[in-house]
């Protein structure tokens, strides 16, 4: 599997972006930025987006990628939960902010969106896909991803705190999980449901007991005002539990 960091952040600025995730060139995982990081046929390329949330720091490019392809005649498909579904279909291609490309063209939409049940495993193109609840907002799914050949990774997308029931159903090699802000807001990110560093290596801690090792560890979502206070953070962290956790950036390449 190759994976491509298209956006690593929360915040956009002239070299940072909102969080997007690409597979093999095929299947995206949040459309926070989407289009302004692919040419026209890198997005016709692309079979399916799967976004973890509404929230929209992950959703931004839908409308760009619908409008794009529309034009281009091509198709994607979309997966997400219902609460998802129902804020992109009801707010944003409504016929009123974009047009609704659920529906358009007729004899073939654009937009095909299929809402997920957690649990239960779907094949998506040559990918078995698992939505993982998370504890974001009431219905914010994280995503393990196995390719054919048996590699493993989950995102979470945007979580707080309480992953144990998470880390339960899922065995990845790779995970790439958000820390959003440095630990002097604790308190924001567990009234917002996001992670610090010390919150993260409390669940971080909680997955090796469970599972008797820790996955390669990457971190997205990060505030790019508080950057440099994470990353000292976070080194600590790594030193602790004695495991390399690597911030995600704009233009990063994994191969697992
Ligand atoms: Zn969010
Ligand atoms: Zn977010």
């Amino acid at each position: 599997m190759n994976i491509r960091f298209l956006g690593a952040h929360n915040f956009e600025t002239h070299n940072s972006r909102f969080v997007c995730l690409l597979i093999d060139d095929m299947l995206a995982m949040d459309a926070g930025d989407l289009t302004s990081s692919l040419s026209l046929e890198a997005q016709q390329q692309l079979k399916a987006i799967l976004l973890t949330h509404q929230h929209y720091d992950h959703i931004r490019d839908v409308p760009s990628i619908a409008v794009n392809l529309f034009f281009q005649g091509s198709t994607i498909n979309m997966y997400s939960s219902k609460a998802t579904y129902d804020t992109i279909s009801g707010h944003l291609l409504n016929g009123k902010v974009y047009p609704k490309f659920l529906e358009l063209p007729e004899t073939n939409p654009t937009v095909k969106f299929i809402i997920l049940e957690p649990y239960k495993p779907l094949q998506i193109e040559d990918y078995s896909v698992l939505a993982v609840p998370v504890n974001h907002n009431d219905s914010a799914f994280g995503y393990q991803i196995t390719s054919p050949d048996g590699k493993t990774l989950f995102y979470t997308g945007d979580t707080g705190t309480g992953l144990a029931g998470c880390w339960q159903h899922i065995s990845p090699q790779l995970l790439i999980i958000e820390v959003t802000a440095p630990d002097r807001y604790q308190d924001f990110a567990q009234a917002t449901g996001h992670l610090t560093p010390c919150l993260l290596k409390k669940e971080l801690t909680g997955f090796r007991e469970l599972k008797g090792y820790l996955p390669a560890v990457f971190l997205v979502h990060m505030n790019p005002r508080l950057e440099k206070e994470i990353e000292a953070e976070i080194e600590v962290v790594a030193k602790v539990l004695n495991t390399p956790i690597t911030l995600g950036h704009e233009g990063m390449q994994l191969h697992l």
